[in-house]
């Protein structure tokens, strides 16, 4: 899958995990196996730092709120699309380090 296509894909999964939506692509379509559960909880890790949980779903990027999970799903997607692949890129930068290092 072409990286930019898989990033765009991957920004959707986690907008619906932190919506609690469900998924239309398993991880490991979107990543390669080798880094598929490292990816898995650093996604979690995003999640943690994007969404509170209040009597709803609160945006912790721009503290807006609360929003329904349909609704929580499109403001990330639409406001935040940026913020999140700049939170996924690097991570899986990460990951592609350390995956490399020890393969050498
Ligand atoms: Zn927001």
């Amino acid at each position: 899958m072409r990286y930019e296509l898989a990033l765009r894909k991957l920004v959707e999964f986690v907008a619906r995990r932190a919506s609690a939506l469900n998924q239309r692509y398993e991880l490991r379509e979107l990543v390669s196996p080798s880094i598929t559960p490292l990816m898995d909880k650093a996604i979690d890790k995003i999640v943690l730092s994007i969404v509170r949980r209040d009597s709803g779903l609160w945006c912790n990027l721009c503290d807006k709120g609360p929003f329904t999970k349909r609704g929580f799903y499109l403001h990330l997607i639409r406001v935040h699309q940026r913020d999140i692949e700049f939170m996924v890129k690097e991570e899986l930068n990460k990951l592609l380090e350390v995956v490399n290092k020890t393969s050498r």
